[in-house]
């Protein structure tokens, strides 16, 4: 029914890629993905794929769900949008609200919808400064962020984001973002034990705060494990202490769980139940609809909600929100795919498989270019060197994350390749076979790799 090479040529004419390489696009145009099943997705040619990368770390719980496809088309032909603003409201919007608010950690009962992860962080630091705004204190306003932070793409996101490459174009919006080190284990400095490069981390981010002043600082962001700038695992008791330092400054602690939320270290959010910390905010998005529909999440604290929502005469408008904000069919996705997450026990399966999958991939070590192989549970990445020992990287042009990726998908598996490194971010319903069939592969293609290194 699809005529692929002319799809090919349309696409390569027309479509313009986020975060693309055009040098390569131009040559190469892209891989239409044309279908999709459970692990699987397929291309314009019939070939098919295991999904590694769940479409972009949010295919959680796996593709063609046709419940959801159902309940998408029955809320889309019932009632398929109207305004959430002021005193307006819809079903599903309110449903999802009352669930998040069950599921989220306690104290975290108020939700703002947007559209996506970026959205979200950006609508988040809105209702942050409105919040020390009504406080009285004006100048909070600074957020402090982590290099190699990945936060989203507008304007605001994109500052937080704190990968360089990604804002080597563009201007930044520096007076209201300092980024901290990111918490890097593989890469702490020369003789550090884990314990001293946390305090280490712990001690920067209370200089910093020094330097800049609590009363300018409004709120630290960050992932659980930092996902797009490396599936960086913080050190031991990290989240903890930051958290800590956050409340002695009257300083708000964002947890950013786009990526590590619904289900992707095995449970609902990964703040409390794995890192043992109560974040003022928690933000989500990805996991949330499955990818099924667009939908962000912005989760808030009973106290924080307090100070929005008390009325203070004209002036006292919360004038942030989308026209898209709690959209009746992307709620009516999440909710349909967090029933699924329940009734399957998809977090449970993270639980199990989770760990079986770190192992295996560990024991991809031996290969030449293979540095680390870090992550947890469903969230993964091999970081590809030049050099075991000195952990030296191989020259950009090697473009080695590419070729293992390449290599990868000839043996029909897609994973992601970031720089130097392959992600492995998939859909949380891998079993134990897919694991060792996904791991033979990657053995396979890293070998392949070395091998075309050496050519
Ligand atoms: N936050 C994190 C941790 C992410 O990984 C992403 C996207 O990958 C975003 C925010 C931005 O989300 P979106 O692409 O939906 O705007």
């Amino acid at each position: 029914e699809y005529d692929p090479q002319a799809l090919w040529q349309k696409d390569k004419d027309h479509f313009i890629h986020p975060f693309t390489d055009f040098s390569v696009f131009k040559e190469q145009g892209c891989d239409l993905i044309t279908d999709s099943d459970g692990i699987y997705v397929q291309d314009a040619h019939g070939n098919r794929f295991i999904d590694g990368i769940a479409g972009l770390w949010c295919v959680n719980v796996g593709h063609g769900r046709r419940e959801i496809g159902e309940a998408m088309a029955e809320q889309a032909t019932r009632m398929a949008y109207f305004s959430t603003f002021n005193n307006l409201s819809n079903v599903p919007a309110t449903l999802l609200a009352d669930k998040l608010a069950e599921l989220a950690p306690a104290h975290l009962n108020h939700v703002f919808y947007s559209c996506g992860g970026s959205a979200a962080n950006d609508a988040t630091i809105r209702l942050v400064h409105y919040y020390f705004n009504r406080l009285g204190k004006p100048a909070k306003k600074r957020i402090l962020s982590r290099n190699n932070a990945y936060h989203g793409t507008t304007y605001l996101a994109a500052t937080l984001t704190g990968i360089a490459s990604n804002n080597w174009e563009f201007d930044t919006l520096d007076h209201l973002v300092t980024h901290l080190s990111e918490a890097n284990c593989y890469r702490r400095p020369e003789g550090m034990s884990e314990t001293e490069y946390c305090d280490h981390l712990v001690g920067e981010f209370e200089a910093t705060i020094a330097e800049i002043g609590a009363d300018n600082i409004a709120a630290f962001i960050a992932e659980p494990i930092m996902g797009a700038g490396g599936v960086l695992v913080a050190p031991k008791g990290y989240h903890q202490r930051m958290q800590a330092v956050c409340r002695a400054n009257d300083i708000l602690y964002i947890a950013d769980e786009v990526v590590t939320g619904f289900g992707r270290l095995g449970h609902f959010f990964a703040s409390e139940a794995v890192f043992d910390t109560q974040p003022d905010i928690i933000n989500c998005a990805k996991g949330l609809s499955s990818g099924y529909a667009p939908l962000g999440a912005t989760l808030i604290s009973d106290e924080l909600y307090e100070v929005l929502s008390t009325p203070q005469g004209p002036g006292g408008v919360l004038s942030t929100g989308f026209t898209y904000s709690g959209h009746p069919v992307s709620c009516a996705a999440a909710l349909k795919n967090i029933e699924i997450i329940e009734r399957e026990g998809i977090c449970e399966n993270v639980r199990e498989v989770g760990p079986y999958l770190e192992e295996r991939l560990r024991s991809l070590s031996h290969h030449a270019t293979v540095g680390d192989v870090r992550g947890s549970h469903f969230m993964m990445c091999l970081e590809n060197v030049a050099d075991k020992e000195t952990k030296a990287l191989l020259p950009v042009e090697a473009r080695v994350g590419d070729r293992v990726a390449f290599e990868a998908q000839k043996r029909g598996l897609i994973i992601r390749p970031v720089g130097h490194l392959n992600i492995v971010s998939p859909p949380l319903i891998w079993t134990r076979d897919v694991v060792d069939e996904v791991v033979a592969i990657l053995d396979a293609s890293l070998s392949a790799t070395t091998e075309s290194l050496r050519a």
